[in-house]
């Protein structure tokens, strides 16, 4: 088989192998799902592998080998939902008294994470642009444990420079955590790039094929897995076996899937910057984008996702109801194209909050369609 210049298998070859060898007993090609609660053990105390399936399943154990190898880290964990990702980290890694540095663009219901249960549990934060590391260090505290980034960001796809965020991190002892939902694996590796975390949403681009709810986590130090394990197992946001089935199936096509959803949004956005009823485009491929430079050093290439901004509210809401293959409706990384409107959809949580989303963005996630029939359905509904 293909080996790169380090020896290691290449990144497509992996995500179809890796964590997935044929099943021993039957030579069964797929994992299989293992459909189980617990696991008869052959003396007390004493189980072959597993005990209970909150603590371990082996269908959830290939997509964790799996996804831990493609972003590169020795340790990956799956969870029922991103969010369950989310809360099982901060809860395991963080105490009370804590405060984190949260990024001034994430998903709304992140931010509703940390303004909701983790406030009033007692972790402080504030909000600040990550690219600017003087704010940065300006709103740090002793306390401050733990920078949360998201890159590029959900809703309006700015990128963050994860390189001198990683060394300011380490500067104030702090862990920096990288939601790579958008990006994917495949298309940049926060840990290669120095964060300590990586946290995906595996419900989008991973999955791939909007039929599921999953979340990970991606780690490379031992100490960490550890903290993050006892975390699984005492809170319990666990994903079933189906679950992790087709997340498994989705992470094969991950590369293929990828490259078309880049290419499908390279062209939208070159249409809709060009279109007359359109403000603005948010698309880091764009070469006037704010983020493309940071982008081609830190992403081999530009994403799915695109936002644009018309003349207002009103505008907003009739083009996405306009369209006909874009569907109007929320998440986004699965093969079918979809239409939103952030501000009153995936991002209500963030509208009384320095987070809000203006009324006339709408942001698309480009499916793998032909360019030219997504490109019509827009021109269509933008009349
Ligand atoms: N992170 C990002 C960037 C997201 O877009 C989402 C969901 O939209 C999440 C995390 C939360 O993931 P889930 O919906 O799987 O809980």
């Amino acid at each position: 088989m293909a080996h790169d210049d380090a020896g290691e298998l290449r990144f497509e070859t992996r995500a179809i192998h890796d964590g997935q060898a044929p099943e021993p007993g039957t030579g069964s090609v797929n994992v299989p799902i293992f459909q189980t609660s617990t696991y008869a053990q052959p003396d007390v105390g004493a189980p072959l592998r597993y005990d209970y399936a909150r603590g371990g399943n082996p269908t959830r154990e290939a997509l964790e080998v799996a996804l831990a190898s493609l972003e590169g880290g020795a340790h990956g964990l799956s969870f029922a939902s991103g969010l369950g990702a989310e809360a099982t980290l901060l809860v395991s890694l963080l105490r009370p008294g804590r405060h984190v540095l949260l990024g001034d663009d994430v998903y709304g219901g992140t931010y509703r994470l940390f303004e909701r249960i983790l406030a009033p549990w007692g972790l402080a934060f504030d909000i600040v642009d990550l690219n600017d590391l003087d704010a940065v260090r300006a709103a740090a505290r002793p306390e401050t444990a733990l920078v949360w980034a998201e890159t590029p960001t959900n809703p309006f796809l700015k990128v963050i420079d994860l390189a001198p965020l990683a060394d300011l991190a380490r500067e104030l002892e702090a862990l920096l955590v990288v939601d790579n939902t958008f990006a994917t694996p495949y298309l940049q590796r926060p840990l290669e790039i120095g964060a300590h975390v990586v946290v995906h949403s595996v419900t989008k681009y991973l999955g791939g094929h909007s039929d599921l709810i999953g979340g990970a986590l991606v780690v490379d130090d031992d100490g960490l897995a550890e903290r993050l394990r006892t975390g699984v197992t005492a809170i319990g946001a666990v994903p079933g076996p189906m679950d992790c089935y087709l997340a498994l199936r989705g992470v094969k096509t991950l590369a293929v899937r990828m490259q078309a959803h880049c290419r499908g949004a390279r062209a939208v956005a070159a249409f809709l910057r060009e279109h007359p009823k359109v403000r603005r485009v948010h698309y880091p491929g764009l070469d006037d984008d704010p983020g493309h430079a940071i982008a081609r050093r830190q992403m081999t290439d530009f994403g799915g996702m695109v936002s644009f901004e018309v003349a207002d509210a009103a505008e907003a809401i009739r083009v996405a109801r306009g369209t006909e293959l874009f569907l109007l409706a929320e998440s986004l990384g699965g093969v079918e194209s979809l239409i939103e409107v952030p501000g009153p959809m995936t991002h209500a949580s963030v509208e009384d909050s320095p987070l809000r989303v203006p009324p006339e963005l709408i942001r698309l996630s480009v499916g793998i369609e032909h360019p030219d029939d997504l490109i019509a359905d827009l021109d269509r509904a933008l009349g």
